[in-house]
């Protein structure tokens, strides 16, 4: 089975007048206000999953300031995992500037049957310790309705590109700690945070914690992926796409370049969300 477990979808009235959005919401302007930057629809993510031979498609929507319009945005994505007769495996956004709104969001969600949270981000603020800390109470229901959370997580250092935001690494790294119970997926290769499994302790810390390949061929060229696949093991490492920003074939060259094996490409693209998210 290959599952593509990072895949973006907007509200249609998002859209359909991205300026009005870019205008309301910081962070989404800071991402999208360029029309490079391309929004897909229902019918699209439907036709990538198919032209490309992918099974399941984990779909979640943006972490919008405005609870409303996280609600409009997990709703669809609801309507579309029902659509689909459950191809599509929804993950819900919740609204990082309001963390009382949140918590309802986090709880309404999954007891309606989302899979997972994520993915969440402060694309405005960036991830400073006192952010990370406040998302306690939702990664509490997370952790109490055993459910992963799938947050965004970028390198440090490096060229500056849309969505990159400041992160404190110490403060993530207390925070994955004190969620032992909580199956956290990192975006984007962690930020590169993985390497420091080299040490005993961050290993340990990290015995719940997974990392997903969205957008790496952006980021890293393909050693990363033998990297990853030596420091966490290749049960650890999740193919996520990032589409509509890059698709599958393009990742599959950097599998290839690398050299990754059978085994390891198996888990990589499909095994690995499969046992996560418990799907038969
Ligand atoms: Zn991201």
């Amino acid at each position: 089975m290959v599952v593509d477990f990072h895949i973006h979808l907007f509200p249609q009235r998002v859209r359909e007048n991205r300026g009005f959005f870019c205008s309301s919401d910081a962070g989404f302007a800071s991402l999208y206000n360029s029309p490079k930057a391309r929004m897909a629809s229902e019918a699209d993510i439907v036709a990538y999953l198919d032209q490309c031979g992918i099974d399941r498609g984990v779909v979640f929507g943006f972490p919008w300031e405005s609870p409303e319009l996280v609600k409009i945005n997990n709703d669809e994505i609801w309507d579309f995992h029902e659509k689909t007769g459950g191809r599509i495996i929804p993950f819900a956004v919740v609204s990082c500037t309001d963390i009382a709104s949140a918590h309802r969001e986090a709880e309404r969600t999954l007891k309606q049957g989302f899979a997972g949270l994520g993915e969440l981000a402060f694309y405005s603020w960036g991830w400073t310790i006192s952010l990370i800390e406040s998302i306690q109470p939702i990664l509490d229901v997370a952790s109490h309705m055993k459910k992963p959370v799938l947050l965004h997580v970028n390198e440090p250092v490096g060229h500056t590109y849309p969505g990159k935001i400041r992160i404190d690494f110490e403060a993530l790294v207390k925070l994955i700690e004190r969620n032992p119970s909580v199956e956290f997926v990192l975006a984007h290769f962690g930020g590169g945070l993985f390497v420091y499994t080299m040490m005993p302790e961050i290993n340990a810390i990290f015995s719940n914690t997974y990392v997903d390949t969205a957008a790496s061929p952006y980021l890293y060229d393909q050693r990363v992926f033998a990297t990853a696949c030596s420091l966490l093991g290749p049960q650890k490492i999740i193919f996520g796409s990032d589409y509509p920003l890059l698709s599958l074939p393009r990742y599959l060259k950097d599998l290839d370049l690398a050299n990754i094996t059978a085994d390891a490409r198996a888990a990589i693209l499909g095994g690995n969300a499969q046992r996560l998210l418990k799907i038969k």
